[in-house]
Parts: C-alpha cells; structure tokens; sequence
C-alpha cells in the first residue's frame, strides 16, 4: 500500500506483548498496525505458538532486533475484515499466519510462490512494510495481513494445535 493510501485510512488499534530489551522480558504494549487495504484481511488473532524463533529474538540472537519487538509467527485467527480485493477469505474464516507478510511479489522468486527467497522479504514479526509502518508479530489480539501471506484453515481443525503447524510444527515428527 501507498503511503497516501495508508494516510486516508485510519491505522487498526492492536494490543499485544512486547520486549523492549533483550532481558527476555514482555510486558503489555498498545501500538497501530497499518489500515486494512483493498489487498488485506484483519484476524482476530485466537492462538500463537510459541517458536524456538521467538526467543531468539525476544534476546536479540539471530538479527540486531528492532525494539520494541512482539514476537509470534505462528497465528491462527477469525478473519474479521476483508479488503476488497480479497478473493480466498470471507469475514469468519480462519486464517493462518507464518512468518513472512511481505515481498516484492513481482521478482522470479515471487512468482514462483518462493517469497521466502525474495530479497524483500518481510519476517512477520521484524521489518518495516512499504508504508513505513512496522512489522509486530502474533502476541497481540489482532493482525492486519495480506491475503497472499495468509493461509485458509479448513473448518474442523483444532486450532490450538493448528497454530504450531504454521513454522515449526509441520517439521517436527
Ligand atoms: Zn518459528
Ligand atoms: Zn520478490
């Protein structure tokens, strides 16, 4: 989305958990993610796994961490808006979310469904999207995402265990 997009709409109101250093503490964090646009679902986020991933950034192990920093890639949640453009999602759905929301989703890689190799990539929970607004992760009670990065579940799943499917549980035996 355009910056002048994303200033015509109001940006969503979100609550979450933050670490605001890399003592490996969270502590309750308000903070905006950005409006829902015609290319965007917004979940009421129901679960988060937890991820070996997220400790290491909570403590600043992998990358220099961006703080304040809400961890959490592997969400499951009630689709409750959908843009206009939005074809795999109706509001009630539920969603999944991994770790990646963003890539330039035009280079070879991206269109092969390889966003992961895009050089734009944008980790779910570290980075900045075009507009400028951050990327806060899943500890938080809702999540604005385009449907490109978000995934269907179908009715039936027991979603708490559904969540870990999203990063590290579809490797683990
Ligand atoms: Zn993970
Ligand atoms: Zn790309």
């Amino acid at each position: 989305m355009t910056k002048a997009a994303f200033e015509a709409k109001p940006p969503v109101n979100a609550y979450g958990w933050a670490a605001r250093d890399s003592s490996g503490v969270l502590s309750p964090f308000h903070f905006t993610r950005r409006a829902n646009s015609d290319d965007d679902i917004t979940v009421k986020i129901l679960y988060c796994g937890i991820c070996h991933g997220d400790i290491h950034l909570v403590k600043n192990k992998i990358w220099p961490t961006l703080y304040p920093t809400v961890p959490g890639h592997e969400i499951v949640g009630q689709v409750i808006r959908t843009g206009k453009n939005v074809t795999k999602f109706r509001v009630g759905d539920i969603a999944g979310v991994g770790c990646i929301v963003g890539s330039c989703g035009s280079c070879d890689n991206c269109k092969q469904d390889l966003e992961n190799y895009c050089p734009k990539m944008l980790w779910t929970f570290q980075g900045q999207h075009e507009d400028g607004t951050r990327a806060f992760g899943g500890y938080s009670d809702n999540m604005v995402v385009e449907e490109r990065y978000a995934v269907l579940i179908p009715n039936g799943f027991a979603l708490a265990g559904t969540a870990p499917l999203l990063c590290a549980g579809i490797t683990a035996p």
